[in-house]
């Protein structure tokens, strides 16, 4: 039987760009669009062009992508004509293969926000639909506070929603906009409409407020509905919008709407969308969730021994989904309620293969529970869990050794007479026969360090071109009587391979030190560097 097709919108930089502490740049933009392109998504809703500089930059060009790029903006004024109105304008100036109206459908709204009559509400709809289509773009139609609304008014609502679909528009998407409707709600309501307006016409925009807008999209879908819009990572205002890093693997994993529906993005690009979802992530310079569905570090992770054993035998017992379909990977988290059957399975995957009687096996979970002891958390550091084991089972090359590092912080007052604070750090070091000494300053005492590490490794220099830190993190843990620092760091290369080393002492610069020297050994191991 033929799938239908779904359509998904992404709207991540235009309702994703209303998040707290988001702040998309020109470059940040054409990014995002350029990977959501990438990955099959039908539409990319740019932003709102004559609203703010970045996005009339953005809409002032033509743009090279698949997608169908969108401009967002209001209806015509009450009371003005669509020649007349300078936002309209903006928008039919835009250089966008779409235009998505968004207007009001709910009557209250109408009367008190707009202070207007229904009548011309309607009107406005009608003639912007009408204008975009004039001038040869596909319109879109966002109803505002449809459900809300629709529970007030049906009549209205609909008739909103009818005026948009009779004048042209290509889409009517109902939005709930403040996130309160429930799943049944949405389908009941959705079920109503598509007796108006033909489900292949109808979109859903749904809003997390009860951490529900991924089940309202798809109870949506399940009433008629044939296009989702929603953001990467779920970015939105408050709790956010609909996620479609969520959507997009249920849609085609799970049988009611993989049977169903075809979406843009296939299964290659499936396997992508870890990859996308740390992206964006990284460059809003936020650590990724680890407990995201599907995508998030621990999504396919496990923790009880006894669960460790039934995996290795059928990991299909413990998964709803296989965590490569998705770019994301199983894992067997060693902690201090491992047993051996965890730590073989955790050693498997690294490509480790250890005889459950070696006598180095008990002595390596040993030395990881001595270690979570006193503050190490491996599960948060895989590359660091790898190098401890290892250099238990005696196959890390002593590449070179820190022989002496210094760090100092020198607070003074430049030649403008302003108080500065500099860092720097001095590395000796000695690989092979050959000593180094390299010298760095930094933004901080341990950027200094990295700097000055880094900076010449001799014959192994070339291994570590590329590494770079994307993530620092520092704890401090009361473990019995003294406190500790732990630090976190997580290191990327240039082709996207991400890796997290850790560090612990009571002292933050020598824990930074041991992340850091675990990060860069790590990627000489990785990169088959010659002993
Ligand atoms: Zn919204």
């Amino acid at each position: 039987m033929a799938r239908e097709r779904l359509y998904l919108f992404d709207t991540t930089l235009r309702d994703g760009a209303q998040t707290n502490g988001v702040d998309f740049t020109l470059a940040d933009k054409l990014a995002i669009a350029a990977m959501l392109d990438d990955i099959g998504i039908d539409y990319v809703e740019g932003g709102y062009p004559g609203a703010n500089p970045v996005d009339t930059e953005l809409f002032s060009k033509p743009h090279k992508l698949r997608t169908t790029f969108t401009a967002f903006g209001m209806t015509r004024r009450p009371g003005r004509s669509t020649s007349n109105d300078p936002g309209l304008a903006a928008l039919l100036e835009a250089k966008a293969d779409a235009i998505c109206f968004v207007a009001k459908s709910w009557d209250y709204h109408v009367r008190v926000a707009l202070e207007t009559t229904e009548e011309e509400n309607l009107a406005s709809i009608r003639d912007s639909v009408k204008a975009a289509k004039a001038a040869g773009r596909e319109v879109l139609l966002d109803c505002e506070h449809f459900f809300d609304g629709y529970k007030a008014n049906p009549k209205y609502a609909l008739a909103c929603a009818k005026a948009a679909y009779d004048a042209g528009a290509r889409w009517v998407v109902l939005c709930d906009t403040n996130g309160g409707t429930l799943p049944h709600e949405v389908e009941a309501v959705v079920d109503e409409v598509v007796k108006t307006i033909p489900g292949d016409h109808v979109g859903i925009h749904a809003h997390n407020d009860t951490e529900q807008a991924v089940a309202n999209s798809l109870a949506a879908v399940r009433a008629g509905a044939r296009q989702i819009q929603g953001t990467l990572n779920g970015l939105g205002e408050r709790c956010g919008n609909a996620n479609l890093v969520s959507l997009i693997p249920t849609l085609k994993l799970k049988g009611e709407f993989a049977d169903r529906f075809e979406i843009g993005v296939d299964d290659a690009k499936l396997k992508a969308l870890a990859h996308v979802s740390h992206t964006l992530d990284e460059m809003l310079n936020r650590a990724p969730n680890r407990h995201a569905p599907y995508v998030g570090e621990s999504a396919f992770a496990t923790k009880a021994g006894i669960h460790a054993s039934a995996i290795l035998k059928e990991p299909e017992t413990y998964e709803h989904v296989k965590p490569e379909t998705v770019g994301n990977r199983r894992k067997v988290l060693v902690s201090d309620q491992a047993g051996k059957a965890n730590l073989v399975a955790e050693l498997e995957r690294i490509g480790l293969t250890v005889n459950r009687d070696d006598p180095r096996l008990t002595r390596l979970l040993e030395t990881v529970k001595e270690r979570e002891a006193i503050g190490y958390a491996y599960e948060a550091a895989d590359a660091s869990f790898e190098l401890l084991a290892r250099r238990v089972l005696g196959t890390v090359p002593a590449y070179f050794s820190v022989e002496k590092f210094d760090v100092s912080v020198e607070h003074r007052i430049n030649a403008l007479g302003e108080p500065v604070v500099v860092s720097m750090a001095v590395v000796k070091l000695k690989v092979g026969e050959e000593s180094l000494i390299s010298a760095a300053e930094g933004i901080g005492p341990v950027n200094a360090l990295d700097v000055a590490l880094r900076k010449d490794l001799g014959k192994y220099q070339k291994y570590i071109d590329g590494l770079r830190l994307t993530d620092y993190r520092v704890r401090i843990l009361n473990t019995g009587t003294e406190a500790v620092t732990r630090v976190l760091i997580e290191s990327e290369n240039g082709n996207g391979e991400r890796w997290s080393t850790i560090g612990v002492s009571p002292n933050i610069i020598d824990a930074s030190f041991q992340a850091l020297m675990d990060s860069i050994v790590y990627k000489l191991v990785k990169s088959g560097a010659p002993a």
